[in-house]
């Protein structure tokens, strides 16, 4: 056959006819719903409608108009954001994409049948769904407290009112006041997240009310950035910080939230603000679907399918993957694989092999910016790490500074890589 350039436009016309024919579904467009409308659900659909240029069918189930992110949340409450500046709406995933958001909380799923059931009584179909639904705590997991006490000691590890809440409590304690930390065992969403709270925390006490006092109870004997963490406590608020590891009883701990009491080891000191981040598990619609082992969804890192239903892709803090830490960052690149994958299988679009990358980025005080990331590759068994970096003790201001001002740029960047 020869080429002249109606011959030509022709067979392209038809090959990106056959390019997006839906695969999956006899009549119409194949149909992706998306559980979660978060770190990695937002990129995951967004990513999925842009590639697909409108050959596949987007809904994203989501119940909150405004997505607080948890990352820079820790910033809010250290006086350095405005509330207002972590909060994304949906707009432009509808208007700029064409998706359809609904707000509503789904309910149930049923595999079989593919369907998804909203609380509001509707029922969506499906043939490829997405869930990202974060993380739930584990039942039990402090002893004196659950979600009913959420008001009184604020868990703040789901941003917006938690956050103003826990704020608000900071700043009102008593001159010379105590305030406690219950950090989470492993593995939970953002590694450094409590030590750079508790950064974030010190910073507005030693402004406001520097005789006040910081007690952190952790069952575990190493946390993420540990050493560049306690350099900075060192150097910023020396003698404020008192933190208790498992050797000195910190995973021995009960809470009263009625009498704001806090027992660690059998002594119970009481409290003026107290933040309880318990154990976590998979956002609770994983369970509901059967497809979780122990806490967490597990899946094939090379597309992020669950390893339970290959109709089924989880992603970001839900699933067990592997290496990646579970960050804001980890379920936007694992979004990014996912809807590739997505793509592939329902309107045959090239699949590559999956690259991961995350940095986690902290603030110990003003201008005081620590980094630590990777990259990763999916093998058969997991997503495993391939190679890493952390800023180092002792760095210079200038360098600190600078890493700081390149978290305010990712920031920027993948809030608009997420929510368009
Ligand atoms: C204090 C703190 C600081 C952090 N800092 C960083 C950081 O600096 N960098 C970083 O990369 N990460 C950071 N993280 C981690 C990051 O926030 C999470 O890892 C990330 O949000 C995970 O994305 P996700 O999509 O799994 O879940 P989420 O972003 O939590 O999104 C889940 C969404 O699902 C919705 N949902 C849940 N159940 C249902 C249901 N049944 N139906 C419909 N919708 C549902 C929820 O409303 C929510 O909007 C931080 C976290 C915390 C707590």
């Amino acid at each position: 056959m020869t080429f002249n350039r109606r011959t030509f436009l022709g067979t392209g016309v038809a090959a990106a006819a056959t390019l997006s024919a839906p695969m999956v579904m006899g009549a119409g467009k194949p149909r992706v719903v998306v559980i979660g409308g978060g770190a990695g659900g937002a990129t995951a659909a967004r990513y999925i409608a842009k590639g697909s240029q409108g050959a596949i069918d987007v809904t994203l189930v989501e119940p909150t108009r405004s997505y607080y992110t948890c990352f820079f949340s820790n910033l809010y409450i250290g006086g350095f954001r405005e509330l207002s500046s972590i909060a994304h709406s949906y707009g432009k995933l509808a208007s700029d994409y064409g998706i359809n958001v609904v707000h509503d909380w789904a309910v149930g799923i049923d595999r079989d049948a593919r369907t998804v059931t909203l609380a509001g009584g509707g029922s969506l179909p499906y043939d490829r769904l997405i869930l990202s639904p974060g993380i739930d705590f584990v039942d039990g997991a402090v002893p004196g407290w659950d979600v009913s006490a959420q008001n009184k000691m604020p868990h703040a590890y789901k941003a917006g009112s938690q956050s103003e809440l826990l704020k608000a409590q900071i700043e009102s304690m008593p001159e010379g006041g105590t305030f406690a930390m219950i950090a989470p065992p492993n593995p939970f969403r953002c590694p450094p997240g409590p030590y750079e709270r508790i950064s974030m925390i010190a910073h507005v006490l030693k402004e406001k009310n520097p005789t006040a006092k910081i007690i952190v109870a952790d069952p575990k004997p190493k946390f993420s950035k540990m050493a560049l963490f306690q350099e900075g406590w060192g150097n910023h608020y020396d003698g404020m910080i008192d933190w208790i590891g498992p050797d000195f009883g910190g995973g021995n701990v009960e809470v009263n939230p009625d009498e704001m009491t806090v027992s660690i080891d059998g002594e119970v000191t009481k409290v003026d603000a107290c933040n309880v981040i318990p154990a976590m598990k998979a956002g609770r619609i994983c369970e509901l679907a059967g497809i979780t082992e122990g806490n967490w969804a597990p899946v094939n890192g090379h597309t992020m399918q669950s390893r339970m239903d290959e109709n089924i892709h989880v992603l970001g803090d839900a699933c067990a993957q592997g290496d990646m830490p579970k960050s804001g960052f980890s379920a936007n690149s694992q979004a990014k694989v996912a809807a590739m994958a997505v793509r592939g299988a329902l309107t045959d679009s090239k699949v590559f092999p999956a690259k991961f990358s995350n940095t986690c980025w902290s603030l110990i005080g003003t201008g005081d910016g620590v980094k630590v990331g990777a990259t990763y590759e999916a093998t058969d068994e997991k997503i495993a790490k391939v190679d890493g970096f952390i800023s180092a003790t002792g760095e210079d201001a200038e360098l600190r500074e600078a890493t700081y001002e390149e978290s305010l740029g990712w920031y920027a960047g993948i809030t608009s890589d997420m929510f368009g």
